[in-house]
């Protein structure tokens, strides 16, 4: 049903534009989504092997928009998390069953996520996916913008009263509307790859800090572990080139001994860290969402579950929006989309970023701090179960699908 009058484009069709898409498919509202690489040449850059950590509430999302059942087939429930720093005495130990929860968030592969998405936007009637296409120019007009989209063969032209930001950490839109931000290099390449560990994961995420970086080992199906270390960026070519034997054996001295032997190695990929800040999120009839709205550093696993949170708030504004006949690019909804959810963008971007000084600094004093935290949260269980809670994102306000599954 291509057409040229959409209430919403969503530009980006990566894991935060399509959940997007999915949880506005809705006969009420009529959407584009645009994305400039298509699954099959094997290079969408969003549905990589990159191995995800979901948190419960990401879970939940999830289920309230009726996708959960296909992500769940290739998902594996994390039962356990364990933190330790690298030959000093702090750790924490956290368990689901603390609070009486089946687990504390799942493992599922980008790409997978990517299959369970894209199969619903496919099925969607309401949602056009104009794919590969890009934006080549835009207009803001009073009563919608104008977008010129153009691929290898031919020109488009759309107009849509609200223009969703969603093409990923160096946001091309982003530049083009002239949208400055703050960031941060961190210095650090995340290298993901899988392996197979000698013994059961038991479900068990391993969060380890290392001198050289963060180094986390997730549960996933068939006993194999998603693997995401954090290299200084100078060394992360030396890293990509090892021989698959001396990989094993350089990740295993960082990790240690706890699941045995590591083997079966995949494929390697290399992910610089930045932390990134726009100055502004809207502008009249245009919203940033995603990475292009914040990046932030991987160590928490939260990237992801953040931007699922700020879907699940925008997508309740704009479907209330339309169904009340009102315009959803109106700027009062959309500076009351994001005074709803700085607190918990601002909340989860400032402990990314602490959480990344904090475990790099070879200074006695942090290290001390760092290691007495740990200990502490291990040993006191009010604060255990707090840790739990931020982590799985029960913190501040709940959108209202959340409300009504919890
Ligand atoms: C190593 C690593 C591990 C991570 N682990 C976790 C984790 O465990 N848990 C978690 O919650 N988060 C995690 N994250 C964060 C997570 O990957 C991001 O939050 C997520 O990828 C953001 O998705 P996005 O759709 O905004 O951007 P992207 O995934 O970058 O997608 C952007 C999309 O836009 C498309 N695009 C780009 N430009 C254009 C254009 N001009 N026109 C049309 N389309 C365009 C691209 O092709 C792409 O499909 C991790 C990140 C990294 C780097």
């Amino acid at each position: 049903m291509n057409k040229s009058e959409y209430d919403i484009v969503i530009v980006g069709g990566g894991m935060v534009g399509a959940s997007l898409a999915c949880a506005l498919a809705n006969e009420e509202i009529s959407i584009a989504l645009i994305e400039a690489v298509s699954t099959s040449t094997g290079q969408q850059p969003s549905y990589d092997d990159r191995g995800l950590a979901l948190s419960l509430t990401s879970q939940r999302i999830f289920n309230a928009l009726g996708l959960w059942p296909a992500i769940a087939v290739n998902a594996n429930p994390i039962r356990h998390v364990h933190v330790s720093d690298k030959g000093r005495f702090g750790f924490v130990r956290l368990h689901a069953d603390m609070l009486n929860l089946e687990a504390l968030g799942y493992v599922v592969i980008a790409r997978e996520l990517g299959q369970a998405l894209m199969s619903r936007v496919e099925q969607s009637d309401n949602i056009d996916f104009i794919c590969p296409a890009q934006v080549e120019q835009i207009n803001n007009e009073r009563t919608g913008v104008r977008l010129t989209l153009a691929n290898d063969t031919a020109t488009q032209q759309l107009s849509a009263r609200l223009l969703v930001v969603a093409d990923g950490v160096h946001s091309r839109i982003r530049q083009q509307l002239g949208i400055e931000t703050r960031s941060k290099h961190y210095g650090q390449t995340a290298i993901v790859s899988n392996i197979t560990p000698e013994h059961a994961h038991e479900d068990t995420a391993y969060e380890r800090f290392t001198d050289s970086g963060p180094l986390a080992v997730l549960p996933h199906s068939q006993q194999r572990c998603v693997v995401v270390q954090c290299v200084h960026s100078e060394q992360a070519n030396d890293y990509l080139g090892l021989d698959d034997e001396v990989f094993l054996q350089r990740l295993q001295e960082r990790f240690g001994r706890r699941l045995g032997r590591f083997s079966k190695l995949g494929k390697r990929t290399a992910y610089p860290l930045l932390l990134i800040e726009p100055q502004e999120q809207v502008r009249d009839r245009i919203v940033l969402l995603g990475n292009s709205a914040h990046a932030i550093h991987p160590n928490g696993a939260q990237g992801f579950n953040l931007c699922l949170r700020d879907i699940a708030v925008l997508s309740e504004y704009l479907l209330a929006a339309v169904h009340a006949g009102d315009d959803p690019g109106n700027r009062s909804l959309l500076d009351a989309y994001v005074a709803s959810r700085l607190p918990d963008q601002q909340r989860v971007i400032r402990l990314s970023d602490r959480l990344a000084t904090l475990f790099s600094s070879q200074q006695p004093a942090l290290i001390a701090a760092r290691n007495i935290g740990m200990l502490l949260t291990d040993l006191v269980p009010p604060i255990k179960r707090r840790v739990i809670q931020q982590g799985i994102g029960f913190w501040g306000r709940q959108a209202a699908m959340l409300r009504e599954v919890s």
